[in-house]
């Protein structure tokens, strides 16, 4: 499924957090997106989802606007959001989320992707089945929030800062993931602080300050051109 921005603005209140975003993602592809602490990219994110009140502005999933619908109705097309963290309901093991995902794949009509398959892609979950989300570490938790979305058969898949607090090699094993999870055919959307993690991951990306889309190309190009301004 493709994801196309146009000219999306988002404010709380008086105050504007997005000003005419526009952006593509091809089918089956990731697309990132840079910018510093507070220039907009989960603000960018959760208006995808349909978890921010005021935005303006079109969001077409396949063609289709989603940009004013409720969340659950977002959800249903298959647009899939992880949030920075992993947060997830922490009183369930991790089957029990799991299962919430295979149940949301069911109102997609979808089956939903089997737990055997899961602990392939995952393999780090499998030991770990009874655990309580809420006793995993950032790394299972970040993996737990990951496999849950997939489970349940996304077409676009919204990640916001996977990386965060994150040992490297635990975040390198996590995009490594998130890599093979878009060449099996689902188009990411990545926001990150960090641009090194987007080199060799990303098709395309887009440097997000103050709101504004100011730079797109490959990330290495981005990275040359913004200097000391993405850090
Ligand atoms: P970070 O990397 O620190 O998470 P970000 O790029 O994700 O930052 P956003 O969280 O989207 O940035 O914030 C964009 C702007 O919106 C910032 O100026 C922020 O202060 C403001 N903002 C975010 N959440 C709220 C809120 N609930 N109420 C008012 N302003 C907010």
């Amino acid at each position: 499924m493709s994801l196309k921005i146009d000219k999306l603005s988002a404010a709380y209140g008086q105050a504007r957090a997005l000003w005419d975003v526009s952006l593509d993602a091809a089918h089956g592809t990731v697309v990132g997106v840079l910018g510093r602490n507070g220039a907009g990219k989960t603000t960018l994110l959760r208006s995808i989802a349909g978890l921010h009140p005021r935005v303006q502005g079109s969001i077409l999933a396949d063609g289709s606007e989603i940009r004013g619908l409720r969340a659950d109705q977002i959800a249903l097309h298959s647009v899939a959001l992880v949030r920075e963290g992993g947060r997830l309901p922490s009183s369930l093991s991790v089957v029990e989320n799991l299962q919430l995902g295979q149940r949301l794949a069911r109102l997609r009509g979808k089956t939903g992707r089997p737990l055997t398959e899961i602990w392939k892609w995952f393999p780090i979950l499998e030991p770990l089945q009874s655990r309580k989300a809420g006793l995993l570490s950032g790394g299972q938790r970040q993996a737990l929030a990951l496999a849950s979305a997939f489970v349940a058969e996304p077409s676009i898949l919204l990640l916001d800062e996977p990386s965060a607090g994150l040992a490297p090699p635990v975040a390198r094993e996590l995009f490594a993931t998130i890599s093979q999870l878009a060449a099996s055919g689902m188009t990411v959307l990545v926001v990150e602080q960090q641009p090194a993690w987007l080199i060799g991951l990303a098709q395309q990306c887009y440097l997000l300050e103050v709101g504004r889309v100011v730079d797109e190309g490959p990330v290495e190009k981005l990275i040359e051109n913004a200097g000391n301004r993405l850090m």
